[in-house]
Formats: C-alpha cells, structure tokens, sequence
C-alpha cells in the first residue's frame, strides 16, 4: 500500500489512521502533530480534565503500545507548513521536508482570537490540554471570571468555574446563550437553568474595549456595564488555519474545501476533522464537533483503501455537558422552524425537544433524556431526504 502521511494528531488523525490499518492498509503511516502530547481526547478539557476528575492517562486516545503494533510512526512537535501537490512533498516549520503517496492534513482548528481584548496572564483560550491546565490553575475559589461567548465550550467552562466556587459572569453578543445552535425558546429556558445556579449574563451586548489594571482585567460592555475580571476566558468559536493549504493551490473556503469522502482540490490530498469544510449544493458545511470529526476521518480512510465508505449517517450531532445537565442536539434550526416540546417540560430539567418546519422534523434537543433523544435522532434520520448528500 502506499506511504500515508498524517498532518494533525487529533481525533481525526489518529482515528484515520487506525481505521486504515483496520482497513487493512499494509503501507506506512506517519502522523505528525505539532503538540508535544500524544493524540488526547478535547471534549474533557472544558469539563472532567478541568476540574481534576480526569487525569492525563484517562483522556489519551490511543495506549503507548498501539502505536507500534499498528505500525503508525507518531512524530510529536513538528508542524507542517507547506505542501507541494505535484512533487508530493510535505514541508515543515522546523526546515524539514517528507514525501507522501497520500497526504491526510487533519490539522483541527484554533480559538478564534477576540480583537480588542489584548493578550495578558489573565485572558485563556481552551482548545489544548496546556490551555486546560494553565485554566485550571487560575480558577482557585471566589477568582471572578469573565467567560465572554456562551456557546457550548463558554457554558461549560462557566459551570466548571461556579463548581470551583468562582463567581462567573458571561457576556454573550446574541439575545441568548447557545440561541443560534438551539433556538430562542430553549436557549431562555438554558439561561434560566444557569442562572439559577448562580451564572451571571449579560447578553445582546459584546466586549467593547478592555485593559489589563493592577489586580484586574477590566471589560467595557456595548451597553455600558463594567465587567472586573481575575480570569477572561473567551469562547468565541473557532477559526481553521488555511493560509498554508491555499498557498499549496488547494482550494479553502472557511475550512480546506472537501468532498464527501474527503478528496480536496490536489490529487492524493485528503482532508479530515475540523480543518474540513464540505461543499455541496451550494452550502458550505464546516466541520465542528467530535462525532463528524471521527466521521470524516473513517471516511477519508476507506476512500484511501478504495472500500465504500462506512454508512454512517447524519449530520450535525453535538453533545455537551454543563454541570450535571446533559444536552445532546442532532439536526437543524431552520430560522422558520419551530421548537415543541415532545418529552418532559422545560420545568422538569429534563425534556426533548423536535424542530418542526413545515410538516418536517429538522433537528432534535434534549436535556438529561439521552434515551429519549436517541428515538427523536432515530426518528429524524428516517425522515432525510436522500438529496441532502448524507450517505446512509
Ligand atoms: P483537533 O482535535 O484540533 O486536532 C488537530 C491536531 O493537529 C492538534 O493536535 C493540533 O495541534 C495539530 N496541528 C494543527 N496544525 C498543525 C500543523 N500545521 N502541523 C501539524 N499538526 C498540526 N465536540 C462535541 O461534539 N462535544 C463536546 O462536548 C465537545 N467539547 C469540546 C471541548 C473543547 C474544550 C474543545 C476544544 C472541543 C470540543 N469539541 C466537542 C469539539 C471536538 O473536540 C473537535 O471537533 C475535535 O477535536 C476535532 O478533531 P480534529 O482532529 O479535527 O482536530
């Protein structure tokens, strides 16, 4: 078989590489990260590997000795920086160059960065396992904590930081927190939950200008409040580093433009994870959360061994876990859809809830009803059209 190399030891790497070698791919594979960890798990670094529950070992993807009996060469601390399609060449950061007969770049994405918010000991980030353990170190009880953007990483790295006893304010620039993800009438009932359980919002506004001052870092909001800060974690969403892959001639859009079994634009080149984004009729869907990573990663692989790619199914399934609530989402929020609740209530904390637009089910929620959701994503997956381009 032939030589793959693997740029990005993540999920979708490590996971492309050892479904080759399930595959039965008998050709080399290098995987190649620039973190000096071995592939882990993320989901955790917002929730147990924060809070301590879970260690180092308990979030690695892949044991020591699975790298030598699959005969995947991991090189850690190396970053690729360029790629020439037509010598079939890899090059790196560090001056280094290494030739491929198939080239699987599975580089993941970074934090968006917030203008206006200058660097400083006091602002994180959270995408790595050091940005987990130098957050970890500054949520000591009673810090105040800023956490601006409530997306699914903002809420739970706010309930983490209230189950450390800090006192958390978030800043979310939509009217609620996860609205575009969820929708307006289970995102109120979401801000409610929180804020029950002591998070402070202030939402519809965004962070204007902020300075570092002796013993605080000080937020001014749009709509005038003051936001006095020990900790400032942004949760803004994320941005996919595609400048080296554009300059190589690859086609790149908001992530490295692929196809359904994740070809891109060059020949022998294959995209996988988050880095991806696909194009088809007329929509461009980044990849953005853990179980499509994985997806795209089995299906770059058996593209590579020349099998049918496995039927895997759906689209847009996210999990996230905030404090003890567990919410699990599959589908859409069509701006036109409409949320009706199909299982419990809002005031039980638990609950389903399906997307309707038209006569159509879109998408379904829930929180703290994982067996109830499955019926609903079983339920959505009979009702897609077979021209969404979803392979089943
Ligand atoms: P990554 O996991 O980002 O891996 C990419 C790797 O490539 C990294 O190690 C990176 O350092 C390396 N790399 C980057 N550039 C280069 C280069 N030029 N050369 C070599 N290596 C490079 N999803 C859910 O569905 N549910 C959740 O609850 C959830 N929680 C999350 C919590 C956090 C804090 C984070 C950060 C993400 C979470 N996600 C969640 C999203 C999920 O983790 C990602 O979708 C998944 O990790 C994507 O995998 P990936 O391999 O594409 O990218």
């Amino acid at each position: 078989g032939p030589h793959v190399v693997i740029v990005g030891g993540g999920l979708a790497g490590l996971r492309t590489a050892q479904t080759l070698r399930g595959l039965g791919h008998r050709g080399g594979i290098s995987l190649v990260s620039e973190e000096f960890d071995e592939p882990y798990d993320r989901p955790p670094l917002s929730k147990g590997y924060l809070l301590g529950v879970r260690g180092a070992d308990d979030i690695r993807l892949a044991g020591r000795e699975e790298y030598a009996r699959l005969g995947i060469e991991l090189v850690l601390g190396r970053a690729a920086a360029g790629v020439d399609p037509r010598a079939r060449t890899v090059a790196f950061a560090d001056g280094g160059e290494a030739g491929y007969e198939r080239l699987v770049v599975a580089t993941g994405a970074r934090p968006r960065r917030l203008p206006g918010l200058p660097e400083s000991v006091r602002v994180h980030y959270l995408r790595t396992a050091a940005d987990s353990r130098r957050l970890a170190r500054a949520l000591t009880a009673g810090a105040r904590v800023a956490v601006i953007g409530a997306g699914f990483i903002g809420l739970e790295v706010a309930s983490a930081a209230r189950l450390r006893g800090c006192r958390v304010t978030v800043v979310e620039a939509c009217a609620q927190p996860m609205a575009p993800l969820i929708g307006a009438e289970p995102a109120a009932w979401l801000r409610g939950w929180h804020s029950e359980r002591g998070l402070e919002f202030h939402c519809g506004t965004t962070v204007g200008r902020s300075e570092e001052r002796p013993g605080a870092q000080v937020l001014w909001l749009a709509d005038g409040t003051v936001v006095e800060a020990d900790v400032v974690v942004v949760g803004a969403g994320i941005v996919r580093d595609t400048a080296w892959l554009a300059a190589a001639g690859l086609e790149t859009h908001h992530g490295l433009v692929c196809d359904e079994s994740g070809r891109t634009s060059a020949a022998d080149v294959f995209g996988a994870g988050d880095i991806v984004c696909r194009h088809s009729a007329g929509r461009c869907r980044p990849i953005g959360h853990w179980t499509a990573a994985a997806d795209s990663a089995a299906r770059v692989a058996a593209t590579i061994v020349g099998v049918p790619p496995p039927d895997l199914g759906e689209d847009g399934f996210f999990w996230s876990d905030q404090a003890d609530l567990r919410l699990q989402f599959v589908g859409a929020v069509p701006p036109t859809a409409t949320a009706a609740v199909v299982h419990g209530g809002f005031d039980s904390g638990r609950f389903v809830v399906h997307y309707i637009d038209g006569d159509r089910l879109t998408g379904v929620f829930a929180a703290n009803a994982p067996r109830e959701f499955l019926r609903g994503r079983l339920a959505l997956r009979a009702t897609r059209p077979a021209s969404d381009g979803v392979r089943r």
